[in-house]
């Protein structure tokens, strides 16, 4: 049997970033990753927004700057048949899977162990004894004293250990050749969802999701590319937690970004929550500060975007707030940027 003191679920960006910074303060690390990593490739838009990007620069300095694709100094947003340009912004797009590889890369400079092409398949949390198999038939068992859960909007972590995954919603997405279409967020109360064309360089990707029913999103996403002039051909799927759940630890079990369902509601902002996450974990288990208490205020504010993400997607709420702007000196773009900043997280 191994015996680690940390043990990871998930090689994802909350999960490798945390192995990164306790293996980095010199503690004992495994982690764990489902898939074959030379083939993984997270289905994500990469939009940084400042709070990311600073994170980024927090835990890794300005070795990650690299990775950026482009700087997105503006954002067309469409609600409905409204449209206005929102200037002033600084949000920086990133090949998601690039960036990931970034991350398992800095905690393997520093000899951290990893095991992908792991399935797990149960734990026992009163021993602190975790069992699964890698690549289907060698069975492997690890005992640990912390737990750590970085295994993404499904997690089977969260599923064995407290009966039920993260409420989580399915969105599809499609890498395109970027045929100079602005960085574009649209929001949807027709399917009450929301779709968003990314440029990153030469390649950008489009996608959609919807928070309530169930659309044809297939329908809507090529409805999205024919306005933005792009023709989509791969689609992939993924999941997103809805925020509606948010779960920090359960024993000596703490969980990290879309398993602890930390996502910003309305604007699926997840990449910031996965880095703050891993930091105030690092943090909690370095220090006497508790995990719950450095991420109250993070969790308080998803809470209430969650509730209030109904407003941002009602229709007559929308044009209300364009008209009434309309009628300020402020006009629409600041009524807009003051929507998203306020409801979305967004800058
Ligand atoms: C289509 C889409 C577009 C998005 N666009 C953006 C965006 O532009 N900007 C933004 O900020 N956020 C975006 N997000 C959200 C963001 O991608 C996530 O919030 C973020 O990736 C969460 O990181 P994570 O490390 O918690 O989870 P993940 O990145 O999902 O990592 C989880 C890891 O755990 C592994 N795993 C799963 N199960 C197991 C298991 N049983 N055992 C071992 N390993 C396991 C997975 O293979 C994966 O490597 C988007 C999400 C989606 C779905």
């Amino acid at each position: 049997m191994k015996n680690t003191r940390y043990l990871i679920i998930g090689a994802g960006l909350a999960g490798s970033t945390c192995a990164y910074l306790l293996k980095r303060a010199g503690h004992e690390v495994l982690l764990l990753e489902r898939l074959d990593l030379a083939r993984k490739s997270k289905l994500c838009a990469g939009l940084c927004t400042p709070r990311a990007i600073e994170m980024l620069h927090l835990i890794y300095g300005f070795e990650a700057d690299h990775l950026f694709k482009q700087h997105l100094t503006s954002v067309r947003c469409i609600a409905d048949e409204i449209t206005a340009m929102v200037g002033n912004i600084t949000t920086k797009s990133v090949e998601r899977r690039e960036l990931d590889a970034f991350a398992v890369a800095k905690y393997q400079e520093l000899g951290g162990e990893l095991i992908d092409r792991f399935s797990l398949r149960s734990i026992d949390p009163v021993n602190k004894v975790l069992t699964g198999f890698v690549d289907h038939e060698r069975a492997l068992e690890c005992s640990y004293d912390v737990l750590i859960a970085a295994d993404g909007a499904l997690s089977t972590t969260r599923q064995l250990l407290t009966g039920k995954a993260p409420d989580a919603i399915l969105t599809l997405e499609a890498d395109v050749e970027h045929r100079g279409a602005p960085y574009t967020m649209a929001y949807e109360s027709s399917f009450f969802g929301y779709s968003w064309y990314a440029p990153a360089g030469e390649r950008a990707k489009i996608g959609c999701g919807a928070f309530r029913g169930a659309p044809d999103l297939k329908a809507e996403l090529d409805k999205f590319a024919r306005f933005i002039g792009v023709e989509v051909d791969k689609v992939r799927g993924a999941y997103i937690p809805t925020g509606s759940d948010v779960l920090l630890r359960t024993g000596s079990c703490y969980f990290l970004g879309d398993a602890a369902s930390l996502i910003c509601p309305p604007s699926g902002e997840g990449i910031y929550f996965a880095l703050w996450s891993a930091w105030c974990l690092f943090r909690a288990l370095t220090t006497s500060a508790s995990y719950e208490a450095l991420l109250a205020k993070t969790c308080a504010v998803i809470r209430r975007e969650y509730k209030t993400r109904d407003v941002f997607f009602n229709k007559k709420f929308m044009e209300l707030g364009i008209m009434a702007a309309d009628a300020t000196p402020y006009g629409r773009e600041r009524a807009v940027k003051y929507a998203l900043k306020h409801f979305a997280s967004f800058e």
